[in-house]
């Protein structure tokens, strides 16, 4: 690590993902950030990066809000419904204030103007991982239902919905999953940690689910719980 070059190195080696187009901008952030010893995954279209953001676990996320796509901050917010708390910095051109509204708007946790120096941008990471690591999840998001993980309570609408301690785990599953289907070996895994090829709970986990979507779903007119034929339950619509 260049020490001279970094005088506030950090200590926590950080797993970045950066979504930028432009290409210098993208090798030379990459490589300067790769040089402070973070790991760097570059990419150069919203559709690319959030496919990754969406699959793989990083610690903070760059993203530039003039991509050629355009439709970053549609993904940022669609990211957010999903419960994602990951941190994002956004990168804007300067003097585009109403980019910088709408990142905010759609859930980025702090922005930088171009062009900025590197040192600025340390501090920055540096701050956000500090907030993040002082707020850990504790609340998971999805359309109008919340979970708070600390309470273990459930609210669509901000209505508590009353679920049973396994009613909870099997909300908060699908929660962590909004948007794609969870399979019924995973449920019976993680709710009823259950080991692989023991005897199905396909009949407990049913009444599980028409337990939960008695409470969360009967009273609302849209539906948020799927069955997915073959496989088994998903919260919400596919995502893109
Ligand atoms: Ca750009």
């Amino acid at each position: 690590m260049p020490l001279a070059s970094a005088p506030h190195s950090m200590t926590g080696r950080m797993r970045v993902l950066l979504i930028e187009d432009e290409r210098k901008v993208r090798e030379t952030l990459a490589q300067d950030l790769h040089a402070e010893g973070h790991e760097v995954e570059a990419q150069a279209t919203g559709l690319a990066g959030f496919e990754r953001a969406r699959a793989a676990a990083f610690d903070v996320l760059i993203l530039d809000l003039g991509l050629p796509d355009g439709d970053g901050l549609e993904r940022l917010r669609e990211l957010r419904a999903r419960g994602s708390s990951l941190p994002v910095l956004a990168l804007t051109a300067r003097d585009a204030l109403e980019d910088r509204v709408a990142g905010l708007d759609c859930g980025a946790d702090d922005y930088l103007v171009k062009p900025f120096a590197f040192d600025e941008l340390l501090a920055r990471l540096r701050a956000l991982m500090r907030r993040s690591r002082a707020e850990p999840a504790l609340r998971l998001q999805h359309a109008d239902v919340e979970a708070d993980l600390v309470a273990r309570r459930a609210f669509r609408s901000g209505r508590e919905l009353g679920l049973t301690a396994k009613e909870f785990e099997l909300l908060e599953l699908l929660l962590r999953n909004a948007g794609a289907p969870v399979s019924r070996k995973r449920i019976a895994e993680i709710v009823w940690r259950q080991i692989p090829r023991a005897t199905p709970l396909d009949n407990v986990i049913d009444v599980h689910i028409a337990h939960l979507r008695r409470k969360l779903d009967d009273p609302y007119p849209l539906r948020l719980i799927q069955t997915v034929r073959g496989i088994g339950f998903q919260l919400g619509e596919a995502g893109p």
